[in-house]
């Protein structure tokens, strides 16, 4: 689809994957005007195809889309969008062999400013597209804890800033960081608040969760810095229906250390829709190692992983209509 100041979105259309012709002046090449999103397709044992929670998709991409002062699109056209793409392309969603086959279609929509201008200013021309391709499970290991580096020199995201926003901004400043966690061994990255350097935030493409010995079970409050995961918000929900008590409030460095060392936090996970729920088995300070003392076997992540893609694969009943059919 296209979007241009005096016609609005136009052009829609579904046609064969390939490389996109751009003018090298285009603004998304010089200034970054950009945003994204990340959604599955699952196939069902009766051979049907759903999508999770589309509308909560559809509606960060117009809070990001706000941010870069981009076009917004509407759910139907967001949503149509999915269904147009998989209509054509259902056959390249894999149906899993099993209940730990974790396989899909990953579903990439994003929006791109094509305006060949050089002045800096929001384009007038934008592009929209959706495109897709089969995924296996997103760590290799499985449901194996990772180990995450803790970014003592880098921010991801600053008050007023786009941290909110699911632009690929955000990423390109990620990725010096996602540098320093490879060379030592971690998968991830942790990055702390920009004004104190105190509170934790999230990973670079995924939000955090601490499991306490009493049941409760905390994410860090949402602020302009942090992503808000459609993933975060479901394990919210299915925690509550477990009978555990979620809170989301700020946490510290401090209490991840303290909590870890005294085992008063029994789990740390991340969640996002690529990797779904993946346990955190310590992270890697330039201090040293944070580890849970308790060395847990991670039963409360595990729980709510197993219940989220028993949802998502249609395994169990659809309680809060979270489900959205694309074939
Ligand atoms: C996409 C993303 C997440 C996870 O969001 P989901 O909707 O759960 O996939 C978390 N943090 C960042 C920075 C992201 O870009």
């Amino acid at each position: 689809m296209r979007w241009t100041l005096d016609t609005g979105w136009h052009g829609r259309e579904v046609r064969p994957y390939g490389p996109l012709t751009l003018d090298p002046a285009a603004a998304v090449l010089h200034y970054a005007q950009e945003i994204f999103e990340g959604i599955k397709a699952y196939r069902h044992a009766d051979g049907s195809v759903w999508t999770f929670r589309p509308e909560k998709n559809a509606e960060r991409f117009r809070r990001s889309a706000r941010r870069l002062a981009l076009p917004e699109l509407s759910d139907e056209d967001f949503i149509g969008s999915l269904k147009a793409l998989l209509a054509q392309d259902h056959t390249w969603v894999p149906t899993p062999k099993s209940a730990a086959d974790e396989c899909s279609l990953y579903l990439r929509p994003f929006m791109i400013a094509s305006e060949k201008f050089l002045g800096v200013r929001p384009a007038h021309e934008v592009d929209y597209y959706v495109i897709a391709s089969p995924a296996a499970a997103y760590f290799k290991g499985g449901v194996e804890p990772v180990s995450i580096w803790l970014s003592s020199h880098y921010n991801r995201a600053a008050p007023g800033g786009t941290g909110f926003a699911k632009c690929g901004g955000n990423y390109a400043a990620s990725l010096a960081a996602q540098k320093e966690a490879s060379a030592h061994d971690c998968g991830q990255v942790a990055f702390l608040d920009a004004r104190e350097n105190k509170w934790i935030e999230e990973l670079g493409g995924m939000n955090l969760f601490f499991v306490f010995k009493d049941g409760r079970i905390a994410t860090p409050r949402l602020t302009d810095t942090i992503l808000e995961g459609v993933t975060r918000d479901s394990v919210l929900t299915l925690a509550r229906d477990e009978g555990l008590s979620p809170e989301e409030r700020p946490i510290s460095i401090d209490e991840w250390r303290e909590g870890a060392a005294s085992g008063e936090i029994t789990e740390v996970f991340a969640c996002g829709t690529a990797a779904v729920i993946t346990p955190v088995g310590e992270l890697v300070t330039e201090e040293g190692h944070i580890r849970l003392a308790a060395g847990s076997d991670n039963p409360i992540a595990k729980r709510l992983r197993t219940k989220l893609l028993d949802l998502q694969y249609g395994r169990a009943e659809d309680t809060h209509g979270w489900l959205t059919k694309l074939v």
